[in-house]
């Protein structure tokens, strides 16, 4: 299961937690109690997900869409 960074606006401690990414995230600060935790945005995990390079699939006609009238680009 994937770290969660979570931070408390009330008093400023940070902290992590592991649980399932569709589970409810944390709100109550185990430091001072306040249910002001919010989950932060990590990185945790993905290294080396944007190695190498990113290519795009190259670009697919589309006649299916009836904009070209049937048969006027030629593709159908
Ligand atoms: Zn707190």
């Amino acid at each position: 299961m994937p770290v969660y960074d979570y931070k408390c606006d009330g008093c400023g401690h940070r902290f992590e937690e592991i649980h399932a990414m569709d589970a409810t995230p944390i709100s109550v600060c185990p430091a001072c109690g306040a249910s002001k935790a919010r989950k932060l945005l990590t990185t945790g995990g993905l290294i080396g997900a944007h190695s190498g390079k990113s290519s795009s699939p190259p670009p697919m006609p589309s006649c299916s869409g009836g904009g070209c009238g049937g048969g006027m680009c030629g593709l159908g």
